[in-house]
């Protein structure tokens, strides 16, 4: 009997964040709901316990039935039949445990049958559902959903919908079409209102949709006629029930193979408009996203989790030149680097979610009673920081996640590169990590305003700066300094030519620099709380700080009309 939540320390020592208070006392309106719901904790330990207690069954489940299951899944995968998704015997096994465990609607709010969990532990489920198998934490993290009905759907859609999310109903976020990908204001599915009876009525091809045959789908779609922008989409919510969409194929994928991607064919489809016309790219794609990308978050640091285990187990138990390999200085730096960049992803998908946790309970709150001054204040710069870290913590995440399985495959040496070990599954999972969602380059389009504006340094020096260091480790913090004021001269060095293109062409490297800086300082901090993360620190931060020493040099050393030496059209 294994357990994914208590056999590792990581997950629980942020779940017992300081933060957490702020954020449960709010989601649980201060405990009044103890009054109308029995379930409904008393204080914050009784929620800390109830989130211990839930999450303590997904470890199990996990390590005990998803886990098992992998393997097969990988194998098996789905199949289209009769124009419908039937998935890998072991899916709908590892399905049937979750929703008899009543692990669905876990962060819907009572009222709706579901947990009223904050997103922090909804993410935690969610990093140990991808450990054990990547593919099902897409079909089962596609709940999240439900929070964008949640929030922008009228009362009488939440009824319909949401308690047949908390009751196993899966989702669907059908956003892609051949020729819209990452640029979705190109989306051409078709929404016709017929005036007559009020009902939209949905025609077109999407394309590469994760689980495309769920029950509840939510459908971007032009809805006004002669625009080609994004003005012109809104979003829908489609009923399975209405059965007028077909699956014409499901992507023959390198991973996540458990997961169907379908080529989605809909024919005078029956949907329902979600808030405003006209809003569905501006608004509710933009926060069903970002809900989305810290679940790819979640499955990037459970799939680095899986790898870095296999990783250090096989370098202990392989033996070469008479002695465990581990012992070798190449496999023990690259062992410690793969430990201290996981500590790293791991800690800023954490303080993302804590911000995305404030700032929307906050917008919840508002709905029920006005906000006060501060709590307006507070909720807006919760908001903005989660808009910034949002596409931070997916850029590292994924691309670490992608480092770490490469790494601890190399350490596998030929065995991994055979099907006799999992690391071959964890490196093709983690594939897709950095290219769904929005790649990575997307992702840094997303965050360079957050430099070029000086919002993280900003933040980076009123809040980690000030942080207290305990005083053997202010070396650490001297040399975060020091990269704080590299990412701000470098930012001023692109800044000054004056041309998007050219800010553009170093935004990774800006970008990047930012994010150094922020786990490096995350993770100094956690080492205050916990010295187990005193040696990742350490290792991080020495390890960023070589990073940026190369990018800024890169940038100081570049001859602003050598960008042309890089154009291929
Ligand atoms: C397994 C899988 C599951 C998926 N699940 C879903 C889902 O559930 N719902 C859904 O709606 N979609 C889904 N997608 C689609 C996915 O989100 C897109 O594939 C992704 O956004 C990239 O779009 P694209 O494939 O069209 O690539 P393109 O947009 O054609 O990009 C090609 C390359 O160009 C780069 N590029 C594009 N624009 C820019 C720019 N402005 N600046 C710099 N570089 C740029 C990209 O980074 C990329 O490297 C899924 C895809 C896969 C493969």
């Amino acid at each position: 009997m294994g357990n994914f939540y208590t056999d590792n320390k990581d997950i629980k020592f942020h779940l017992d964040h300081p933060l957490m208070k702020k954020i449960v006392d709010l989601k649980e309106r201060n405990y009044t709901q103890a009054q109308e719901f029995e379930e409904a904790p008393k204080d914050f330990e009784d929620a800390i316990d109830n989130y211990d207690r839930v999450l303590e069954i997904v470890g199990e489940i996990c390590a005990d039935v998803v886990n098992e299951n992998a393997e097969s899944v990988d194998e098996e995968g789905p199949k289209v039949v009769d124009g419908h998704v039937k998935y890998a015997r072991g899916t709908r096994q590892n399905l049937d445990v979750i929703n008899q465990a009543g692990l669905n609607g876990i962060s819907l709010p009572r009222k709706y049958n579901g947990l009223n969990f904050p997103i922090v532990p909804f993410i935690m489920a969610a990093e140990m559902v991808a450990r054990a198998d990547a593919g099902l934490q897409n079909i089962w993290g596609l709940q999240d959903c439900a929070e964008t009905i949640n929030e922008f759907a009228t009362e009488e859609q939440r009824m319909k919908y949401l308690p047949r999310v908390s009751a196993g109903e899966t989702c669907a976020m059908d956003l892609t079409e051949p020729d819209a990908g990452s640029d979705l204001q190109a989306v051409q599915l078709k929404a016709t209102l017929d005036e007559k009876t009020g009902i939209w009525y949905l025609n077109g091809v999407k394309r590469f949709i994760t689980n495309g045959d769920g029950h509840i789908s939510l459908v971007l779609a032009r809805s006004e006629e002669g625009t080609n922008d994004a003005r012109g989409l809104s979003m829908f919510i489609y009923d399975r029930n209405s059965d007028a969409v077909t699956v014409r194929r499901i992507e023959n994928k390198l991973g996540i193979k458990g997961s169907p991607t379908c080529e989605l064919v809909f024919k005078d489809a029956p949907a329902e408009l979600v808030g405003d016309r006209k809003m569905g790219l501006i608004k509710y794609v933009m926060a069903l996203m970002n809900a989305a990308r810290l679940g790819i978050g979640g499955q990037s640091v459970g799939i680095a989790e899986a790898a870095y285990r296999e990783g250090l187990s096989y370098a202990k138990s392989r033996k070469q030149f008479g002695r465990p390999i581990i012992e070798f200085p190449a496999m023990y730096e690259m062992l410690s680097n793969m430990e201290a960049k996981l500590h790293g992803i791991r800690t800023i998908l954490y303080e993302t979610a804590r911000f995305v946790d404030v700032y929307k309970t906050y917008y919840f709150v508002s709905k029920e009673r006005a906000l006060d001054k501060d709590e307006k204040a507070e909720m807006k710069e919760y908001e903005k920081l989660a808009n910034i870290y949002t596409p931070l913590q997916k850029l590292f995440a994924s691309e670490y996640a992608n480092e770490i399985t490469y790494d601890a495959l190399q350490i596998h040496g030929g065995s991994g590169f055979t099907k006799d070990y999992p690391i071959q599954r964890y490196v093709r999972d983690a594939r897709i990590t950095n290219i769904y969602e929005g790649t990575s380059q997307l992702q840094v389009v997303a965050a360079i305003r957050g430099v070029t504006t000086g919002q993280y340094l900003k933040y980076i020096r009123e809040v980690y700066e000030t942080s207290a260091i305990a005083p053997e480790q202010e070396y650490l913090k001297d040399i975060l300094k020091e990269m704080a004021t590299e990412l701000e001269n470098a930012t001023d060095c692109v800044t000054a030519v004056g041309n998007t293109e050219y800010t553009d062409f170093h935004a990774r490297r800006l970008v990047e620099i930012a994010g150094y800086t922020i786990i490096g300082h995350l993770l100094l901090i956690d080492a205050q709380r916990d010295e187990v993360y005193a040696k990742s620190a350490d290792i991080f931060i020495k390890y960023g700080q070589a990073k940026v020493a190369a990018h800024t040099a890169f940038i100081r050393n570049f001859n602003p009309d050598d960008l042309g030496k890089y154009k291929k059209a």
